[in-house]
Formats: structure tokens, C-alpha cells, sequence
């Protein structure tokens, strides 16, 4: 097996900050209680909000979906302390984007020949050119290695999901939004129990490079706590809502020892119904598949883009797991493609190293074999087969919080 790439957490250059991520939650003994919401395949009941595993009181939080310094977050003496530990000067000289009318960034005006500020957004830049800032991982190196990657839960519903994800024997990385961690905190839990990687996606889904310093530190600073505080975890990687991240949004991601995921193959499964059709996702997902076989991975692998935000999205990804790994050689969460052993402070909970047996390559483990420390109460066993339709008709509409 290739080994090409060390620890990734270990090349961290940022000083540290002081925070005050702290939890009562053991990440290696979460208990989910059997409540209709880690049971149910009815969206309905799924969905209905319920009490916390921990108690979540909304003055300690920013405004749940609003920006991070909302709720007076900015003056709190916590924040103000975590500020004022940085030192700004050492921050790359850009200013915040605009956005047009549209809600589109502007990228006009922006020298993307020579893009001194890695603006992804404009040129897809993973390369930072400032000082101090942690390199983003876009691709597993790994041949014939398919990154599996869920953004913007835990999702309210997703349960049957994860469950499919259990049967399959698969692991991913999970970009969990500190609002969504907030409303439906066992979801969080299950995405822990269940062994997948969790990293942030912000409180409140912002285009990152529009926000101030303050608020871009808020963003990244309360979702974090809000993991930690849930599951006991405190994540060391983040992705940046629509990859929006240049060198300034970079630095301060460091200085909390984040470093960014990002892509290199975008399923566009979000947009079906607007922006694309469904039969265009469709084709995205066939056209990835057949690059898995046709050469196009045979040295090297990929990170891809899905979402867990609705039905539609995780239906998209229930349809096409079996054939992604057919054409694959593995199928698996970023840490492990990435040997990265530890993706979080904890170290409590750490990962497999890439051909190191880890449950996560699609190998020949059987469908439904173990490999998971944890055995969810939520699997029905006896709806296995039938995961991809209930999951077609029990998500009808499910609406982004
Ligand atoms: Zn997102």
C-alpha cells in the first residue's frame, strides 16, 4: 500500500489558542436512547424536535442560523479573550468580498492570474501563498480512492442513512454545521458512534471570505465548541461552505488548528432541481464512477463533494454507493485516505491508517459485517433490503433549517 503522506494533524505551524471547548460527552460511550428520532424512518417524526442529550441553553450560543457573533457572542468575555490571543498583525492584508444582488461573489477586479490571495472561489487555488496558514487537502492520494464526504448535517432525518452507510461498511467524513449540531444533537452523536470522521462546516453556512476577522472566527470557533461540547470531540479539520476560502479565511481557520478540506469532484447533488437538473447529478455521479475504471484514478484518488441535506441528496447517494464501489478500489472518510491518525484533539478516538485493515475500504468486508465498534440501536435489521426504497418514501420533504 502507498504511504505518501504522513500525519497531516502534526504539521500545524499556528500558535494554538486559549478555548473553552469543554463537554461532559465520552466519545467512545455514547449511548443514543431509543427515541422515535434514531428510529423512525417517518420524516415527521423524525423531525420533531427533542430533548437534548446535554443541556443546550440558548444564551450560551450564538443565534441558531445566524451569524456567529449574533447574540451578543462578540463581547462575551470568552470571545473577547479568544480574540485578543491572536495576534492580527501577522494576519494576511485582504479585505472581506462582496457579494452582487444575486447573491453570487463578486470576482471582478480580482487578479486571478496571479490570485495572491488563493481565493478558491475564483480559481480554485489549495496552494495558500501566505505565511502560517495550513495547506488544504483536496484529493486522497491514494489510487482508485473515492474521498466519500457529506456536507451540512447532522440532518434531522438521517438516520436511515446512516444506517444504509452501517450495512455498506463505510465510513465518511462529515461536515457537520454548528446550528444543524445545535437542533439535532444525536445526530451528531450517531455520526460519532458510528466511526465516521467529523469536521466543521461553521455555525451558520456563510460565504467565509464576505465576514469580517471577528465574524470568521466566531463562525469557526462556536461550531467547533458546539461538537466538542455535544460529542466530546473537537474537530481539527473544517470545509468552507461552497469552498469559499482565501489566504485571510485560511489563517484564521489556523489559528484554531483547522485545516481545510476541500474537493477535486463536485456531485452538485444540492442544486438538483434548480441550478442543475436531477438527470445532470445523475450523470455527475455516472461520470465519476466510470473515472474510477477508465484510467482517469489509476494513479492517484479523489475527494467528492455530496450532501446529507436532504432526501434528495442522500437518495443520490444510496443509489450510486454500490456501483461507486464496484469501480473503486476503496471507498473511505478523508482521515483514513490521508493517514491521518488523529483528526482530532482527543486522541481518545483515532483512525485506521490506510490499508491498514480499516473497516472503511470496501475491500471484502461483507455487507452488514462489523467493523463498527458500535452497533446502533436504530438498525432494523429486518428493513436492510429494503433501505434504498424506505428511504425514497419515507423523506419526502424535509426542510433546510
Ligand atoms: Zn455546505
Amino acid at each position: 500500500m502507498y504511504r505518501l503522506f504522513a500525519s497531516a494533524a502534526l504539521v500545524a505551524t499556528a500558535s494554538a489558542v486559549t478555548t473553552n471547548y469543554t463537554s461532559t460527552v465520552d466519545p467512545t460511550k455514547i449511548n443514543i436512547p431509543n427515541t422515535p428520532q434514531t428510529t423512525s424512518y417517518d420524516v415527521a417524526t423524525e423531525c420533531t424536535y427533542y430533548a437534548p442529550p446535554v443541556p443546550i441553553l440558548p444564551t450560551d450560543w450564538p443565534n441558531n442560523w445566524q451569524v456567529a457573533t449574533s447574540n451578543g457572542m462578540n463581547t462575551s468575555a470568552e470571545y473577547t479573550t479568544l480574540y485578543n490571543s491572536i495576534n492580527w498583525n501577522n494576519a494576511p492584508k485582504i479585505n472581506p468580498r462582496t457579494m452582487g444582488a444575486d447573491g453570487a461573489l463578486v470576482t471582478t477586479g480580482y487578479d486571478t492570474v496571479n490570485d495572491p490571495d488563493c481565493w478558491w472561489t475564483a480559481t480554485q487555488c489549495v496552494n495558500p501563498k501566505a505565511a502560517g496558514v495550513l495547506k488544504d487537502i483536496s484529493a486522497c492520494p491514494e489510487p482508485e480512492t473515492w474521498g466519500l464526504t457529506y456536507d451540512d448535517g447532522p440532518n434531522c432525518s438521517h438516520n436511515a442513512f446512516y444506517d444504509f452507510l452501517q450495512q455498506q461498511n463505510l465510513k465518511a467524513s462529515m461536515f457537520y454545521i454548528g446550528s444543524n449540531v445545535m437542533n439535532w444533537p444525536y445526530g451528531a452523536q450517531r455520526g460519532v458512534k458510528d466511526g465516521h470522521h467529523i469536521s466543521v462546516h461553521t455555525w451558520s453556512h456563510p460565504m467565509m471570505t464576505t465576514l469580517s476577522n471577528q465574524a470568521v472566527l466566531a463562525e469557526l470557533y462556536y461550531a467547533t465548541k458546539m461538537i466538542k461540547y455535544v460529542t466530546g470531540l473537537t474537530p481539527l479539520y473544517w470545509r468552507p461552505p461552497l469552498g469559499d476560502v482565501d489566504d485571510r479565511v485560511r489563517w484564521i481557520a489556523s489559528q484554531l488548528n483547522l485545516t481545510a478540506i476541500i474537493w477535486n469532484l463536485d456531485t452538485d447533488d444540492w442544486a438538483a432541481g434548480t441550478t442543475v437538473t436531477v438527470q445532470q447529478v445523475q450523470q455527475n455521479y455516472q461520470n465519476f464512477i466510470q473515472d474510477g475504471t477508465n484510467g482517469t484514478f489509476a494513479s492517484k484518488g479523489n475527494i467528492v463533494l455530496s450532501h446529507e441535506i436532504n432526501n434528495m441528496t442522500m437518495d443520490f447517494a444510496i443509489q450510486n454507493i454500490p456501483n461507486i464501489k464496484k469501480a473503486y478500489k476503496n471507498v473511505l472518510d478523508v482521515a483514513t485516505c490521508m493517514n491521518i491518525t488523529y483528526p482530532y484533539v482527543e486522541t481518545t478516538v483515532s483512525f485506521a491508517s490506510f490499508g491498514g485493515g480499516s473497516s472503511s475500504s470496501n475491500g471484502s468486508v461483507s455487507p452488514g459485517g462489523s467493523g463498527s465498534s458500535s452497533t446502533s440501536k436504530s438498525a432494523a435489521s429486518g428493513t436492510q433490503a429494503n433501505a434504498a426504497l424506505a428511504i425514497a418514501a419515507a423523506f419526502a420533504v424535509v426542510a433546510f433549517l
